[in-house]
């Protein structure tokens, strides 16, 4: 008889609603903060991107780093490339956007939202067909404005009198930083001396991004670190398919000898008995998750890992353990659509996400166009390459365990996944699908949302009719 038979079937996020609570008037999905705190690393968005070689590079790194989060570098990217692509981002700073997106006077605030919708910028500089700058379009002015979207678009911008202008095409960094810090507008307009638009400068660049890098247990990971640490990274990832192991708790115990004065993050566990193991050995914070990644066939090849909600459920309650000491968890595999990050946030402090970010222009996959020919002009992109770090592509034997090629086993599949567009756009879109569930539960952050949000488990008949729309055609 084995050891422990478990009767109860896993679950996965999609099997849980959440239940609405009181919410106070000023809880509004505005005032909602995202802000995450994975030991003493904070993001502004509970988001880091997989550490895939399908996913994440240079590109989703800054796109998700300026967006708030932190993508995750992958362990297959040689020590030296990787260190050299921390440096960049960490070296990343205020830069001038040299050919932003415009609306032309003439057009009609709906033409510009649907501008802004699929280029997620919220600043739209207005010119007339010369070119000549003639104000800015902001949401937010938008929003406190009588205009409605049938409107000129010249009836909700802040003009030209209001905005800071520089006259000076060859403004440097330095002292486009100089005046937006002093002009309290965050931003810069550069024009020539005919007041032609030239190019933009933001507040917001000016932030350091964060970036992460994954190490594996094998030897060279210390060599890694280093290289790591001197490029300023933000986070470690130990990188492994299974973390409960003894291996795992070496390079923990020798990292913290380390004294890096960077967070480590260990993973990837399923069970009770795997988390605490973790949080015990040193690991500050804890990266759930097995075989349900969207690539991942480890359970269909030896029946290993569990259900993604359950196993979240269960490395929670070895966080519970400790009263002294939150260890955040990050949820990592199975999720692809804002209900199921709402769902995981209710236990986790952050979600790893491979496909989700896999679909966008940012990642390292190639593009192909509709005869499934390898393109790089955006408008014919339909699919992107996507492969897991187990499968023959990427052959990671590291990541799984496996000494040899000979007797190496595929863990992963490669193929294509619907090309997505710009991450910046559906990555807002989905956080305020995040922010409006909170507000939902009476909660204005993460934290509180972990502590007071009330699940419930759907039965597969109610399944079906709450989450699909039912007896009519829907128009497509
Ligand atoms: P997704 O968000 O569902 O695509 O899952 C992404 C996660 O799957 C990654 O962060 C890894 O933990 C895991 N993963 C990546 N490659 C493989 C693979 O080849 N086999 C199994 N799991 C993988």
């Amino acid at each position: 008889m084995a050891k422990d038979i478990n009767l109860n079937p896993g679950r996965t996020f999609s099997e849980f609603s959440l239940l609405p609570s009181l919410t106070p008037k000023d809880c509004t999905v505005q005032n909602v903060d995202l802000e995450t705190n994975l030991s003493t690393l904070s993001l502004r968005i509970p988001f880091l991107s997989a550490a895939m070689t399908s996913v994440t590079g240079y590109d989703m790194a800054l796109a998700l780093g300026k967006e708030g989060g932190i993508g995750v570098l992958p362990t297959r990217i040689p020590t030296k490339e990787q260190a050299e692509i921390v440096n960049r981002i960490k070296s990343y700073e205020m830069g001038f956007v040299e050919e932003p997106i415009t609306a032309n006077d003439a057009d009609s605030i709906e033409a510009v939202l649907r501008l802004v919708e699929s280029h997620g910028h919220s600043k739209v500089p207005v010119v007339d067909r010369n070119n000549v700058f003639q104000g800015l379009f902001t949401q937010q002015h938008y929003g406190s404005s009588s205009a409605n979207s049938q409107d000129p678009v010249t009836s909700a911008m802040i003009s030209l009198e209001d905005i800071t202008v520089h006259n000076n095409p060859k403004i440097t960094v330095t002292e486009a930083k100089k005046i937006i810090s002093s002009n309290g507008q965050n931003h810069l307009v550069v024009l020539d001396d005919q007041n032609r638009l030239v190019k933009l400068a933001f507040q917001k660049d000016v932030e350091k991004i964060k970036v992460a890098s994954a190490i594996s247990t094998y030897p060279g990971w210390k060599r890694r670190v280093d290289a790591n640490i001197e490029a300023g990274v933000d986070l470690i990832v130990i990188d492994t398919s299974d973390a409960y192991n003894e291996f795992t708790q070496k390079v923990l115990q020798d990292y913290r000898k380390m004294e890096t004065g960077t967070p480590i993050c260990a993973g990837n566990v399923v069970t009770y008995d795997g988390a605490l193991f973790l949080m015990e050995h040193g690991a500050d914070i804890v990266k759930v998750g097995m075989s349900s990644g969207s690539i991942c066939t480890t359970h269909r090849e030896k029946a290993v890992g569990r259900a993604p909600m359950t196993a979240l459920i269960e490395a929670s309650r070895a966080q519970e353990t400790f009263i002294d000491r939150h260890v955040p968890l990050i949820m990592d595999g199975g999720i692809s659509t804002a209900a199921d990050m709402i769902i995981a946030l209710s236990l986790a402090d952050a979600v790893m996400m491979g496909h989700y970010f896999n679909r966008f222009h940012e990642a390292e996959g190639e593009k192909y166009d509709e005869a499934g020919k390898e393109t790089r002009v955006e408008s014919e992109m339909r699919t992107v390459a996507t492969w897991g770090e187990g499968s023959a592509k990427a052959q990671n034997l590291e990541r799984y365990g496996h000494s040899n090629r000979k007797t190496f086993f595929e863990e992963g599949v490669e193929g294509t996944a619907p090309y997505e567009g710009r991450l910046k756009p559906y990555v807002k879109k989905d956080l305020s699908k995040v922010r409006a569930a909170l507000s939902n539960a009476g909660c204005f952050d993460l934290e509180s949302f972990r502590r007071e949000a009330s699940l419930e488990l759907i039965s597969p008949h109610s399944s079906y009719i709450i989450t699909h729309p039912r007896d009519i055609k829907e128009k497509v």
